[in-house]
């Protein structure tokens, strides 16, 4: 990583945050989100970096990847989150070595976290990934299974389900943004309501974090406007 990269990767993060700060300030009727620093397709060297900042959350999508980085990295204090498509030959990795897993859309996936999380840990942190948008989004669970999961997961001793994440449609319209993020807002608080663990609401990315905020969102995942664009 030559100096030049760490300036920019510096100056970069400064400005995610001075955006969540913003919107936050101006949207106030809502607590400040915490940043999830996106670090799929980048090296362990820039995680470090951000780490260094003062940074403890990273998101990763791909097993093998996170594997890898979590080994190079283990010295460090980082809190793991696995936020990608999962495959049912890849939640033992998961939940070994993961704190927080954002993208629990069926029961089955949900089961073998439970039955996979070593006893030796803390309870493994999930959120159940909400299908926004219908049409032909691939992952996310209906609201109907996703109530389904909750009401399981309360006899589950290996993972504590903590609230929703969601990926709606890209849209460059802030209006059609917040429509979407307000529909996930309302399921959350429904379920906020009636379950006392359920405390985290992940929404917004890069393009759309401010929508995210003026929607109630506590967690924002941030990757290309931290690391760059991937390659
Ligand atoms: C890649 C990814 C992000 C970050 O997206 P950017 O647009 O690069 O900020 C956030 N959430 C999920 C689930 C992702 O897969």
């Amino acid at each position: 990583m030559t100096q030049l990269n760490k300036h920019q990767l510096i100056a970069d993060l400064a400005r995610v945050n001075q955006r969540i700060d913003v919107a936050s300030e101006q949207y106030q009727q809502f607590n400040k989100p915490r940043l999830l620093a996106v670090s799929k397709k980048h090296p362990a060297a820039k995680i470090k970096i951000i780490y260094e900042q003062g940074h403890k959350e990273f998101g990763e999508s791909y097993v093998q990847e996170a594997l890898a980085k979590v080994k190079a990295l283990s010295e460090l204090n980082i809190i793991w989150h696995f936020i990608g498509p999962i495959q049912s030959n890849k939640t033992r990795a998961i939940a070994e070595n993961f704190s927080w897993v954002q993208s629990v859309d069926r029961m089955k996936i949900l089961t073998r976290l439970n039955n996979q999380r070593p006893e030796s840990l803390p309870r493994l942190n999930v959120l159940l990934q909400l299908k926004v948008g219908d049409e032909n989004t691939k992952s996310g669970a209906s609201q109907n299974e996703i109530l389904s999961m909750l009401e399981a997961a309360k006899n589950m001793k290996g993972l504590q389900v903590r609230g929703l994440m969601c990926i709606p449609p890209p849209s460059s319209d802030f209006d059609e943004q917040c429509d979407y993020f307000l529909e996930v807002w309302n399921f959350y608080q429904q379920l906020k309501t009636a379950n006392s663990e359920i405390d985290t609401l992940s929404m917004g990315m890069s393009g759309d974090l401010e929508a995210a905020i003026k929607s109630g969102s506590t967690m924002v995942r941030v990757g290309t406007d931290i690391f760059g664009p991937r390659v």
